[in-house]
């Protein structure tokens, strides 16, 4: 039966399709690719990430789904970013709209990213519900870090949500797909029996860790080779997913790193290695050895501040990094218990010890504010603590300010998210405190922290309420529509709390 043509996706023929598909073009002759990709199998799938071309190339998931969807003679899978002014969605692979292809496979790692997925579909003409798609309109897949911690948020807007990581049942089910055979449900029901399927994986081992399948100047990262070192994290603080959802936690060889490394010396030494915690990896020391015999500049994705080692420092210092980065998360050590952090003063003394030990003067600190349970002097502690990192030598200390949002999944789940109005006095006296020479605070917008919090938890009649907004207005509404959805749904966990439930208490 084949039910698939015509197609009721929207296409534009303006002026701005010439410059579209220049601009397009242009990404694309930048790029340096790494690996031997071919994108020319029948099953054709359009791998979409809802952000910008900058942040796509700076995401391992991006780089892998494209490598691992395309080894498959049969799968077809070319890739699309999102574009803020909308237009036809060319591919970087082949130029061919994305209207061209049934399968639409979004990768989706924050809360912000899916209204991205949203604005795409309703400016393409595709109904946002599952349940209003017809014969004509794309297989919606979605996958990603949400899926480990969203699902149920994810399944308003997917056709079908691939939940953790990709698996190689999926990726060979997807190759088999006979769409000409298919409805649109009978499609979708055949992607889902892989579930079933012997072949799936359950991800004991990392064989298929991810690494750049390109690289281009025009990433977050230019022309960084990122590969991943771990996944997962043994840490279990209780505002983040990671620790919570993401599985146990495995390690990539030193061996095989090397291996990737040597890969592609011939085209970068620029090194990004990507963990939850890098220096949890048991080989750490080996891999600062390595770099620093190799002229490697390397760069991580994120330092545990307890167990810092001077060789990895001393491996950081030699390359073009300014600055290192750890997370105290609070400034006391009572915000710091609440949040499960696992780390003391004497721990985050060491690092900032070893980091001036190597050279560095810079260091960027981040911090959580807006805890429940915290008061001023927790507030004040943050202040004492950068005044410390003064007077043990950083002449510069950027200080990242980020409200709590509680995350579902996450200890925090049942908790409710403190108020925009609550956490502006806060930041108000954080900014405050922190106006000191040499002392730079960077809040992360409690705007866009209210609306992930609304998104995060987000039921079938607030879908539906944003949906309709949607369809009729621009992100300044839809967003007001979702802070004022965040009220609601705190005003439901206080009703729970009231009715005799017990409110989720940290440590
Ligand atoms: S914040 Fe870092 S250490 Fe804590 S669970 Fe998340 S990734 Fe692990």
């Amino acid at each position: 039966m084949k039910n698939w043509e015509g197609s009721s996706v929207k296409r534009v023929s303006d002026n701005n399709t010439w410059k579209e598909l220049q601009m397009i073009s242009g990404l694309r002759d930048q790029e340096q690719p790494l690996r031997d990709i071919s994108c020319r199998g029948p099953v054709r799938v359009a791998l979409v990430y809802p952000n910008l071309y900058d942040v796509a190339s700076a995401s391992l998931s991006y780089h892998d789904l494209f490598y691992r969807m395309n080894i498959p003679s049969d799968t077809g899978c070319e890739r699309f970013f999102y574009s803020e002014t909308g237009g036809n969605y060319f591919s970087l692979d082949s130029t061919s709209v994305v209207s061209d292809f049934r399968i639409w496979a979004f990768s989706v790692h924050f809360e912000l990213d899916l209204l991205n997925v949203l604005f795409m579909l309703r400016d393409l003409g595709v109904p946002l519900s599952p349940h209003e798609r017809s014969e004509h309109h794309p297989i919606i897949l979605i996958g990603g870090a949400l899926s480990l911690f969203m699902r149920p948020v994810l399944e308003l807007v997917a056709d079908y949500v691939h939940e953790g990581e990709l698996s190689q049942g999926f990726v060979d089910r997807l190759a088999s797909l006979k769409l000409e055979k298919h409805t649109r449900d009978s499609a979708v029901d055949y992607l889902r029996a892989y579930e079933d399927d012997k072949l799936r994986t359950s991800g004991k081992t990392l064989a298929d860790y991810a690494e750049s399948a390109y690289l281009t100047p025009k990433s977050v990262f230019p022309n960084r080779f990122l590969m991943e070192i771990s996944r997962g994290c043994r840490h279990r603080c209780a505002f983040c997913v990671v620790g919570h959802r993401f599985g146990r936690v495995r390690h990539v060889p030193f061996e095989s790193i090397k291996r990737s490394i040597e890969s592609v010396v011939d085209f970068t030494n620029k090194i990004g290695l990507v963990a939850a915690e890098v220096n949890d990896h048991p080989d750490i020391d080996s891999i600062a050895q390595y770099s620093l015999e190799n002229d490697l500049d390397i760069s991580v994705s994120s330092l545990r501040a307890s167990s810092l080692s001077e060789r990895l420092m001393r491996a950081l210092k030699q390359g073009s990094q300014k600055q290192f980065t750890i997370a105290p998360e609070g400034g006391s050590q009572k915000v710091r218990n609440l949040l499960r952090k696992g780390l003391n003063d004497s721990d985050i003394y060491a690092a900032l010890e070893v980091g001036r030990k190597v050279g560095f003067n810079r260091v960027k600190l981040y911090f959580i504010f807006g805890v429940p349970g915290e008061d001023e002097g927790d507030l004040e502690e943050i202040a004492s603590f950068v005044s410390a990192c003064r007077r043990i030598g950083y002449s510069s200390i950027n200080v990242s300010l980020n409200p709590l949002v509680p995350k579902p999944g996450t200890p925090f789940e049942f908790s409710k998210m403190i108020t925009a109005g609550e956490l502006r006095r806060k930041k108000k006296l954080l900014s405050t405190l922190l106006n000191v020479t040499g002392v730079k605070a960077d809040f992360e917008s409690i705007r866009e922290s209210t609306v992930q919090y609304a998104v995060a938890n987000m039921n079938e009649e607030i879908f539906e309420g944003l949906a309709s907004i949607m369809t009729r207005s621009g992100k300044r509404e839809v967003f007001q529509f979702l802070i004022n959805q965040s009220l609601t749904i705190s005003g439901k966990r206080k009703e729970w709390v009231r009715n005799g439930k017990e409110e989720h208490t940290c440590c």
